[in-house]
């Protein structure tokens, strides 16, 4: 089943139960500065699920557009190491606004996977809250699951908050086992392992309390279900491929890159490189489409990081040049139907992209060549100083992930924590010299000196 029939027939399928389709807001999200990028289906309804804004609709369905990569939700060190994480990916999700509750959406989740898409009953694990004996037993009343499918977990998996106080409540997620193949050890099982053998698919939210800020819990009088399933995962599932990177969203541009290189692509540890350039490439396209634009801080440092993080992985693929820019206009081929405006700014697109590579590129070499030297004199099991890892960052713009990258190949640790040391300092020193009045600032001039790329997100594990 190609992915764009699946994002159909979910939004059928809920149109038909008298869900308003929504379409995708933007990935950064209007008017909320606490967040960076929109990471789940629920961020456009906040307030609606806050009962700050009315809608003319009490049932939404939406295939959102979603980052998560900086921020709370960070799984950019996933990325190509899981079979299920990217940064930029699509969720699917059905929302009741104090409409029906959790009998209406296991029922609809059950009917959807089971009907629908016709995922075989005996293949799906289910988690509940440890204490919501209600969700227990809905799911073997409404969808016959048996009571050994069903695990309680807790809290950090299975409670959902919107904040430290507001709505929240416990959650149940649906899983979908692969098959023994895919099994990390003899230990492998739902809550025993994180591995890609039984998958994590769809989340649904119960939120059924409001949290005050003592900490106490009182029942809304009118709850709500926000749920999320991945695309590409399900998607992965449905065309029986080991990853989403191999699904019809990501593959075309392995296929690509594999033209460009002449390397072929391997599904295991060594096709990091490629899922890595897939991902990063379509979170780049997209987040340009929308107007964001490379800089030092906040969103547009993320995307500098990104694009850096890719362009590092190309060189592990023999790119020495721009070749990013390349992949914009087959993100538009994969996505361009679903979202016109990967397409409508390609040529745009494609530019600030390659201009941005060539900017890296220059500092990159040098940067790379220091960080050899440095680890040539290192064994195995040794550490790279956290001054030496400050220095590329500060000199050559090697964001502190690259380094340990890079440092990882030679099983050399970086000491991130003396690291943190100088950046911090090196904030202070910001922060004084903000108050100072300057005089006689150097007129702007063409540099290619790097430093200084600092920041509020600097302390991110991006
Ligand atoms: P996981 O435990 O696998 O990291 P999650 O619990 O963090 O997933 P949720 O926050 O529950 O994910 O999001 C709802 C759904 O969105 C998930 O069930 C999954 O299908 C999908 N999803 C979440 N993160 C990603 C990602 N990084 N890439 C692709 N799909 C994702
Ligand atoms: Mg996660
Ligand atoms: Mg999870
Ligand atoms: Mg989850």
């Amino acid at each position: 089943m190609k992915a764009s029939d699946i994002r159909q027939k979910f939004l059928q399928f809920f149109a038909a139960q008298g869900h308003q389709v929504v379409p995708s807001s933007p990935l950064v999200p209007a008017g909320d500065p606490t967040l960076l990028f929109t990471n789940a289906g629920m961020v456009q309804f906040k307030d609606v699920f806050l009962g700050k804004e009315k809608r003319s609709y009490s049932r939404a369905v939406t295939v959102q557009k979603c980052m998560r990569a900086g921020g709370k939700h960070n799984d950019l060190d996933q990325v190509g190491r899981t079979a299920r994480h990217q940064t930029f990916f699509e969720m699917l999700g059905n929302f009741s606004f104090g409409d029906y509750f959790k009998r209406d959406a296991i029922d609809y989740a059950w009917r959807f996977l089971t009907g629908e898409l016709g995922l075989d009953p005996a293949k799906l694990w289910i988690t509940v809250f440890e204490t919501d004996d209600e969700a227990y037993r809905l799911w073997q009343e409404v969808a016959g699951v048996p009571s050994d499918r069903i695990v309680r977990m807790g809290e950090k998996d299975n409670f959902w908050s919107m904040g430290d106080t507001g709505p929240c409540g416990p959650s149940s997620e649906i899983f979908v086992d692969r098959g023994e193949e895919y099994a990390c050890g003899p230990q492998c099982g739902l809550g025993q392992c994180d591995c890609d053998r039984i998958q994590e698919i769809w989340n649904l939210v119960f939120m059924q309390y409001n949290r005050d800020e003592t900490g106490t819990l009182t029942p809304l009088p009118r709850p709500s279900i926000d749920t999320g399933m991945g695309l590409e995962r399900i998607a992965a599932y449905l065309q029986g491929v080991d990853s989403n990177f191999e699904t019809d969203l990501i593959f075309p541009l392995i296929r690509t890159l594999e033209d460009m290189t002449g390397v072929s692509y391997d599904p295991g540890p060594e096709g990091m490189p490629f899922r890595v350039i897939a991902d990063h490439i379509r979170a780049i396209t997209f987040l340009l489409a929308e107007g964001v634009s490379f800089s030092n801080e906040g969103r547009g440092y993320v995307m500098r990081r990104i694009l850096r993080r890719a362009m590092r992985y190309g060189r592990l693929l023999g790119f020495e040049s721009p070749f990013l820019y390349q992949l914009v206009p087959v993100v538009g081929e994969i996505m361009g139907d679903a979202y016109p405006e990967v397409t409508n700014g390609q040529t745009v697109i494609q530019e600030l992209v390659k201009n941005e590579e060539n900017r890296f590129l220059a500092t990159l070499s040098a940067g790379m060549r220091v960080l050899a030297q440095k680890l040539e004199s290192l064994q195995p099991g040794a550490v790279l100083s956290g001054e030496d890892a400050f220095q590329l960052y500060d000199t050559f713009g090697f964001p502190l992930d690259l380094t340990r990258d890079v440092a990882d190949e030679h099983q050399v640790r970086v000491d991130e924590a003396q690291f943190e040391v100088l950046m911090q300092e090196q904030r202070e020193r910001a922060r004084q010299n903000r108050g100072k009045t300057v005089q006689h600032l150097p007129a702007p001039g063409p540099t290619t000196f790097w430093g200084y790329e600092t920041l509020e997100l600097d302390n991110e594990p991006i």
